[in-house]
């Protein structure tokens, strides 16, 4: 059984397709848990982590 973390944030991975992006600390129709909304943006790694929730953003290629 893996250990959860005591929290109530998973570190989920979002791809997204922009290099700027929001993050309010939950996922969309989520209750509780979130932070203010910060607007995160990505360098040229193509990847950027929450600093409030740990949420990993990850920059995928538009099909
Ligand atoms: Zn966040």
């Amino acid at each position: 059984m893996p250990e959860s973390a005591s929290g109530n944030q998973v570190h989920d991975v979002c791809r997204v397709e922009t290099t700027v992006v929001s993050c309010g600390g939950t996922t969309q129709g989520e209750i509780g848990g979130g932070h203010p909304v910060v607007y995160l943006t990505m360098g040229e790694e193509g990847h950027i982590t929450c600093l409030y929730c740990s949420r990993k953003f990850v920059l995928v290629e538009r099909s």
